[in-house]
């Protein structure tokens, strides 16, 4: 099993700069990070999943070592295809820990070998989520400021009232 590759998977939907400051810190603590988008087909989500890996690769272009992927079912199961040995999450807040530690724990109890790690968030980034993010977009509001500079044109547009 590959201890020095580190998944962080998620929806991305779309990825924000807070998504952006963990996949850079996690580029630099694990040799290669692989950012998974989770497709929930009971979820469809906002963005298609195609575009979501599309603006993460181009917010993530300066980081040599993080690649994209998509995947479907267990996560367990994907980790074990990947033969990969780290989950990487983010801790936001207190809410964010109770499922966090659920899906941890089961996690670990289906695939014992595999760690999660999390790291907190920048507290600059503490209230920033991807549902934030496209309900300010959907009723007009700045998104600017929640995701990379490099894709707010695209964000915008898709989320325009
Ligand atoms: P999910 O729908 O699986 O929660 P998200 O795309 O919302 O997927 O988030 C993926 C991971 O990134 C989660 O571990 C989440 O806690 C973390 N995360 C999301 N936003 C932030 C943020 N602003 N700061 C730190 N971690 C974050």
């Amino acid at each position: 099993m590959k201890k020095g590759l580190c998944v962080y998977p998620g929806s991305f939907d779309p990825v924000t700069i807070g998504h952006l400051d963990l996949i850079e810190r996690g580029a630099d603590i694990f040799p290669e990070v692989v950012v998974a988008v989770l497709h929930n087909p009971a979820k469809e989500g906002c963005f298609p999943i195609v575009q979501r890996l599309e603006l993460l690769a181009r917010a993530c272009s300066h980081l040599p070592n993080v690649r994209f992927d998509q995947f479907d079912g267990l996560l367990v199961d994907y980790m074990k295809k990947l033969d990969a040995g780290i989950v990487l999450r983010g801790l936001r807040a207190v809410t964010d820990f109770e499922s966090e530690f659920q899906m941890a724990q089961l996690n670990h109890q289906m695939a014992p070998d595999v760690e999660t790690l999390f790291l907190m968030t920048a507290p600059e980034h503490a209230y920033l989520s991807s549902s934030a993010v496209r309900e300010i977009g959907m009723f007009g509001g700045d998104i600017a400021p929640f995701v990379p500079a490099c894709i707010v044109e695209d964000v915008r547009r898709a989320l325009k009232p």
